[in-house]
């Protein structure tokens, strides 16, 4: 299946807009596509750009993904198109700079440019403006591709001058049934799908033995903390920080922690939403009898600004006891 086919129906919104913008010759110079990770977004971006440059384009966009061009961009080697990522955790000025130099220097081979920005809220201020720029010169043909999972943490300068595509999640029951035709378990694809909407992704992460050992680790973490049990600190020291080394981990384990407070609240909230934890269902639902909703939705703030911590490159070690000595300390406070 090519990605126009694929994209059409998992996204029919995003790509009827495109592919009609483009039908019709009126392409914006600069879009934001929003979604939640492995939704897509960059398969679309793509897509998008290959139909500008395929040397075999049919009138319906559908392109060849074989001529040189549409080779070239999947191999990220066209000289008009470009792609900006992070440099660790921000996308500098330095990168939007050699940006422009190699539009000036490369002979093109057309008008047209395409810039993809992944992970756009990482840009700093002075990068967008710069970048901006781009946009605003009068005879410049250049679409700008903003690709993130949360518009809102964009620049007001960088909204206020793109479209906006919303990138509509999958439902998880899809995506799971689409995870056990690739041989993954409900059990284990319901809580892969609550990490990524990529099946590629996940089915990869289904299989991974470090991801069934940071599970253990989760549901041990999770074991300490229910209890207000202190060994939850020592196991951070002695067992959790080993597991999870790169900082990219510490958000998966957070995440994974974060399932089974959101399936706590779903219990106590009387939500229909099935458990994304089944394996532990019986120890949610006792937890969520015992506690408060109040509680609940504390324990996920934590969570979550844990994971903002990190974000802010606080030290992972660090954000983890912290996370654990407020878990105690509020059911110390008679919390749970
Ligand atoms: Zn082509």
């Amino acid at each position: 299946m090519n990605i126009q086919t694929e994209y059409v129906t998992k996204q029919p919104v995003v790509m009827r807009i495109l592919s009609q913008s483009m039908a019709e010759n009126r392409l914006g110079h600069a879009y934001i596509f929003e979604g939640p990770r492995g939704i897509g977004k960059r398969d679309v971006a793509l897509w998008l750009t290959k139909a500008q440059f395929c040397l075999q384009a049919t009138s319906d966009q559908a392109v060849c993904d074989a001529c040189m061009n549409c080779r070239r961009i999947a191999e990220r080697n066209h000289p008009d198109v470009h792609f900006v990522a992070p440099e660790g955790a921000s996308i500098k000025t330095h990168q939007i700079k050699e940006l422009k130099q190699t539009f000036v220097k490369r002979g093109m081979e057309s008008d047209k440019k395409i810039i993809i920005i992944d992970e756009a809220e990482k840009m700093t201020a002075k990068s967008a403006n710069s970048l901006l720029k781009f946009i605003e010169e009068p005879d410049a043909d250049v679409l700008i591709l903003f690709l993130t999972t949360a518009v809102q943490r964009l620049l007001p300068t960088i909204q206020s001058r793109c479209q906006l595509l919303k990138f509509q999640p999958l439902a998880t029951s899809v995506l799971v049934k689409e995870l056990e035709a690739n041989g993954v378990s409900e059990a284990r694809g319901r809580v892969v799908a609550h990490l990524t909407q990529s099946v590629t992704e996940a089915v990869a992460m289904a299989t991974d033995e470090w991801f069934a050992e940071a599970r253990k680790h989760v549901v041990q973490l999770y074991g300490y903390l229910r209890m207000a049990d202190p060994m939850a600190f020592i196991f951070i020291q002695t067992d959790w920080m080993s597991h999870f080394k790169e900082k990219q981990q510490v958000q998966t384990g957070l995440d994974l922690l974060l399932a089974l407070y959101e399936d706590k609240l779903h219990v106590q909230l009387m939500s229909e939403q099935p458990l994304i934890c089944m394996q532990q269902a019986k120890m949610i639902q006792q937890d969520a009898l015992q506690g408060k909703v109040t509680n609940t939705t504390n324990e996920i703030t934590h969570i979550l600004t844990a994971k903002k911590r990190l974000e802010a490159n606080v030290g992972a070690q660090l954000t983890m006891e912290e996370l654990v000595l407020t878990f105690i300390a509020q059911s110390d406070q008679g919390g749970n």
